[in-house]
């Protein structure tokens, strides 16, 4: 999809505007097939909060993944996009035993993180398999932002706790048919996440009726130009001959899943903004966008990047500037970033903006969310209409003052 494809996508649906292209998905869900494709039994679980849109839930299905949910809503959306429960894991956390039930009710994958629920759960339904998320604790170089499941994170089981886990499975009679990890850092060294996956195979070997292991997520993409991206090539032929001897060991040929988000759909995503103002002050430039945290909040949640470029004058000559939004907060989407040149009027690009962002957008400023488009086969189709002032009012509940 060209930048010309971009703005006469947003002179039909209007601005602010996200855009998906398919092809892109499609190809990222491919690269991560063929680099496992000497595993016999492969599942690509797309992790749901990433992007949740209906129509990208139900290409994601067209693709052949699965699903991999964290709340009840998501389940719900799932099955609404026409997923069978089977196809559906739920890896909540910190959720009440009774969202865990009733989702087990509607036959999803069960992971359950913690051994109070564990001990719970086993306890009242111990019919139902559930798959169990372990905390590796493994450390890269010592560098704890770029821990796997460090210590102290809320996230799975401690493997330090394993013999309490296996004693609460032998006292409720459980069945465990599925190990699961996922660290949430970026994988950038094949090794140390090689070294994780020794440990869910030394968990694993505890249970005898194991279906699949969940290696979770973490695959990282370039923001940056000159960004490191995970090697996704070296991983898959490391890792599928290490599953494949395990499964040799094990005595079973056992389903190996992978549950990315950003690797399918950040790449894929692309947000139009229009420049409201262009305002010099004595030492910076700030290009005003009709945009803020209310619709890309990454840049000031997390300090992510996202590459900036202006779409109406490409060939412009190049100038710094700082792009921020129209927000009564602070809300810088970058800072001294060389651009080409910014007239009122123009439309700036931001790049990278399928994963997290439209799904983590609000109403803050009480503006509307964006219209969401999907461009499939050189066409966009609107998959969320742009808010209306029906939207903002929807749920409020006017009283009436006798004043
Ligand atoms: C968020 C999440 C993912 C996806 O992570 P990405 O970094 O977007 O690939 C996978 N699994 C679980 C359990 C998650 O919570």
């Amino acid at each position: 999809m060209t930048n010309s494809d971009l703005l006469g996508i947003a002179e039909n649906f209007g601005k602010p505007l996200y855009v998906y292209e398919s092809e892109k998905i499609t190809s990222q869900y491919e690269r991560l097939t063929s680099a496992f494709a000497n595993v016999k039994n492969l599942r690509i679980n797309y992790a749901a909060k990433a992007l949740s849109n209906v129509s990208v839930l139900k290409f994601m299905r067209h693709l052949g993944a699965g699903l991999d949910t964290v709340s009840i809503q998501e389940v719900q959306l799932g099955l609404n996009a026409g997923f069978e429960p089977k196809a559906i894991i739920y890896t909540p956390n910190g959720v009440s035993l009774n969202e865990i039930e009733n989702v087990a009710k509607l036959g999803v994958q069960i992971n359950i993180d913690n051994l109070s629920v564990l001990e719970q759960f086993g306890t009242r339904h111990p019919k139902t398999p559930v798959c169990i998320r372990i905390n590796p604790h493994v450390m890269a170089g010592g560098n704890s932002n770029i821990s796997v499941g460090h210590i102290d994170s809320k996230f799975g089981i401690s493997i330090h706790q394993i013999p309490h886990l296996l004693r609460i499975v032998e006292n409720t009679a459980m069945k465990i048919n599925g190990i699961h990890m996922h660290t949430g850092s970026d994988i950038l060294d094949i090794d140390v996440f090689l070294h994780a996956a020794e440990i869910l195979f030394d968990t694993a070997k505890h249970f005898k009726e194991l279906e699949f292991l969940d290696f979770g997520s973490g695959f990282k993409v370039p923001y940056h130009k000159n960004d490191i991206e995970t090697n996704i090539e070296e991983l898959g032929e490391k890792l599928s001959v290490r599953f494949s001897k395990f499964c040799m060991e094990y005595g079973g040929e056992l389903q190996l899943i992978f549950e990315p988000g950003k690797f399918l759909v950040s790449q894929a995503g692309h947000f139009i903004t229009q420049v409201n103002v262009v305002k010099q002050t004595t030492s910076t430039v700030f290009a005003q966008v009709d945009s803020g945290f209310n619709h890309l909040i990454r840049p000031m949640l997390y300090g992510s990047y996202h590459h900036i470029e202006n779409l109406s004058n490409p060939q412009g000559k190049e100038r710094f500037y700082s792009i921020v939004g129209y927000i009564c907060e602070t809300d810088t989407f970058g800072n001294n970033r060389k651009i080409a040149e910014i007239t009122e009027g123009d439309l700036l690009v931001f790049r990278n903006c399928g994963a997290y962002c439209f799904s983590m957008a609000s109403n803050y400023n009480s503006r509307y969310r964006p219209a969401e488009v999907f461009w499939h086969e050189g066409q966009g189709h609107l998959i969320s209409k742009r808010e209306t002032f029906e939207d903002i009012l929807r749920n409020q509940v006017e009283l009436s003052f006798n004043l």
